[in-house]
């Protein structure tokens, strides 16, 4: 590992001015992500700014009952909260669903959104990377991506984001809260993460120095049920192959779909929200026959790879069971627990 500096913030305009100060930093949190790269020589930061000690850590109910996530609520504190339990169990679920125990009780919040992709060419400091080398080429595109992206990839990155949260907060609507040096911000879940295009080194469209301070969980429409569903190679603490966040809000008198937002995990270089599957089942009753027409319709716009066409299979099959689980939870009356 490579020498670096180390400051331990005690504000948030201290963590800034920090960053700002001491050019290459990096904040700490967690450093469940952050540490193992270090380790791998595919970050080398020149200082860490740990934020860590930050007041950030709260859950709390607002009045509009927004629920207000700090960033630096551990996964394990916020997937076991009784709040996120009753009213948005598709994020327990993700959150139980993500790592282990050991982990959930390190990773924070905030990390879990920015963690970097596990695709092992980005890992590998010996492969050429656009993500994590800019304009060295892509390895996975002709090499092993069996676990690479089949939608919104681009000829410079086929890679995949990891975190389960995310899929389940882009399903959730969710906004992330961000403080910078000139000020308070918040952009939607499902904007936070970015396709790759010709720049797979951004992850996400936070700016330089920015520091995610909470995510804001908006409240669940009365009745709506939710589910977070994840394939996986093993039965446990194995990254998404594909994962699926769904939320409906059913009409049990009229068996008609009022409301559903549906995301999946595994498939993109950011959760993907499927507008099109949604827009269609929006107002239909949700039998099996037009459940299956409209994830097809949305995996339509899929371009697999050589090697993983069977994400699409998976997501399909993934997708059509947690919509019909639900709709039968929801037709019940039954919440989604987690
Ligand atoms: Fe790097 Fe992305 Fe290619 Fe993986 S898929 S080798 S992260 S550029």
């Amino acid at each position: 590992m490579k020498p670096f500096s180390y400051v331990r913030a005690t504000s948030l305009r201290e963590a800034t001015a920090a960053h700002a100060r001491l050019p290459g930093s990096r904040y700490l949190a967690g450093g469940t992500n952050l540490v193992d790269l270090m380790k791998l020589g595919v970050e080398n930061p020149a200082a860490l700014v740990d934020i860590s000690g930050l007041p950030l850590a709260d859950i709390e109910l607002l009045p509009a009952g927004t629920l207000r996530i700090g960033a630096t609520a551990r996964n394990s504190d916020v997937a076991a909260h009784p709040l996120v339990r009753a009213h948005h169990p598709a994020l327990a679920q993700a959150l139980l669903a993500g790592a282990s125990a050991q982990l959930r009780n390190a990773a924070t919040t905030g990390g879990n959104l920015l963690q970097r992709t596990r695709c092992p060419y980005f890992q590998d400091v010996s492969a050429p990377c656009n993500k994590r080398d800019p304009g060295s080429g892509c390895a996975a595109r002709d090499g092993v991506h069996r676990d690479h992206a089949v939608l919104g990839h681009s000829e410079h990155c086929v890679a995949t984001h990891p975190s389960d949260m995310a899929v389940a907060l882009a399903a959730l609507d969710a906004d992330i809260e961000l403080y910078g040096e000139t000020g308070t911000r918040t952009v939607p879940a499902t904007a936070f993460h970015r396709l790759p295009g010709e720049r797979p080194e951004q992850d996400t469209v936070i700016g330089d120095g920015e520091i995610v301070t909470a995510v804001l969980l908006p409240a669940a429409a009365p009745g709506a049920v939710s589910l977070y569903r994840k394939a996986r190679e093993r039965a446990s603490y194995a990254f998404a192959l594909v994962s699926v966040a769904v939320v409906l809000d059913l009409d049990p008198a009229a068996r008609r779909v009022r409301r559903v937002a549906l995301a999946f995990g595994g498939l993109a270089h950011r959760p993907w929200r499927a507008a099109t599957a949604e827009e269609r089942l929006t107002g239909a009753e949700p039998t099996a026959e037009a459940v299956r027409e409209a994830v097809d319709a949305e995996l339509a716009q899929a371009r697999p790879l050589r090697d993983n066409a069977h994400k699409i299979t998976l997501a399909r099959n993934l997708a059509c069971d947690a919509l019909a689980t639900l709709a039968r939870r929801a037709q019940d009356g039954r919440p989604s627990t987690p």
